[in-house]
């Protein structure tokens, strides 16, 4: 007989165990409240009702990648591209420190156009500012560069495994492929790196089975962070006219990692929030960060990954602070310490 939903969902935080059989199976029941309730008392086991906030830096969307599903690729000749100094990075980032971050993700395109010491004098500098933690998410570059970087000071490193699905991989990402990425994840890790991977729900031909070994595969990798999103289709790729992923599963994928691995960094991500309402919320099924934009709004409506119509004009401080109520209004706290 089929174990009950709530039996299951205690096994595996019992067992720190799943197979991809059970993952489906409590991603396909229909009500997903026990879930979700269950991922939320093992979150508030480890951070309490804590929160904590990061701000994220994207600083080119020059791209010598050619993902199909992403607006930054390469053959997206339509997008505007721009890409920030050395001095404006540092400028960003120091705005983001004052207004409270003490957590700081320099993202950006594959741009080689920084080289190996540009990124260190951009890392030292970032790290000059105070007490911080520095994440980078610049994709996919050689061990020497990865080593120089954390030696500067990097601690952590995203790079998202996108889909475990190899074969769906490949076909996504015709410039690279799955065992690349496999091989840099291994190798920020063994570098020393705390890393950080994800995937995204709803690609073109993935499974519920794929799916259960994404969530597998971040357990295998036991990753310090884990971004999971959804798929937005982009106009101006040749996915264009999909459909996007369903928020409702992904909230599902975060409160599955949740359970299974316990003490991971789960951010609430910007594509889930750009689709859902307040219904869903990542933040009441095991999420417990916040991952804000902090450049000007003129170039985050230019990292284009995905159309983003929301555009506003606020500053990172009064960013910082409607955050910091956004947080407090949903019963929870903002983490003080350094994480
Ligand atoms: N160059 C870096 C950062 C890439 S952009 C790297 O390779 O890691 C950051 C993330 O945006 C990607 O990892 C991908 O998961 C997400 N993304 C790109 N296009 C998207 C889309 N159309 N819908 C949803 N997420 C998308």
């Amino acid at each position: 007989m089929k174990m009950e939903a709530s039996a299951l969902i205690d096994k595996i935080i019992q067992e720190s165990k799943a197979t991809p059989d059970e993952l489906i199976s409590l991603l396909t029941v229909d009500s997903r409240g026990a879930l979700y309730a269950k991922a939320t008392s093992v979150k508030e086991k480890i951070y309490d009702k804590n929160i904590i906030l990061r701000g994220i830096i994207e600083f080119s969307s020059f791209c010598r990648c050619a993902c199909t599903y992403c607006g930054l690729s390469c053959e997206n000749i339509k997008l505007p591209r721009y890409r920030f100094t050395e001095n404006d990075i540092l400028k960003y980032a120091k705005e983001a420190y004052a207004a409270g971050y003490r957590s700081i993700i320099l993202q950006s395109g594959e741009d080689f156009s920084y080289d190996a010491d540009s990124i260190s004098r951009i890392i030292r500098s970032i790290k000059g500012l105070g007490n911080l933690i520095l994440t980078l998410s610049i994709g996919e570059r050689t061990h020497e560069e990865y080593t120089q970087w954390f030696k500067d000071g990097a601690n952590r490193y995203l790079l998202k495994h996108e889909t475990s699905d190899e074969k769906l991989y490949n076909g996504l990402h015709p410039h690279s492929s799955f065992k690349k990425r496999m091989d840099c994840l291994l190798d920020l890790k063994s570098i020393g790196y705390q890393i950080g991977s994800g995937f995204m729900v709803g690609l073109p031909g993935q499974t519920l089975e794929s799916l259960a070994r994404d969530i597998l595969l971040l357990q295998e990798l036991s990753v310090d962070m884990a971004g999971i999103g959804i798929y937005i289709p982009h106009p101006d790729t040749p996915l264009a006219g999909l459909v996007s992923g369903s928020p409702d599963l992904a909230i599902a994928c975060v409160a599955l990692s949740r359970i299974l691995l316990k003490k991971v960094h789960l951010p609430s991500t910007t594509s889930i929030e750009t689709e859902s309402t307040e219904k869903y919320s990542s933040l009441s099924a095991g999420a417990n960060v916040i991952m804000k934009k902090v450049e000007p709004y003129h170039y985050r409506k230019l990292y284009e990954i995905y159309p983003n119509p929301k555009i506003f004009d606020k500053s990172i401080l009064e960013e910082r602070k409607e955050l910091e109520k956004f947080v407090l209004e949903r019963g929870l706290k903002v983490e003080r310490t350094v994480q």
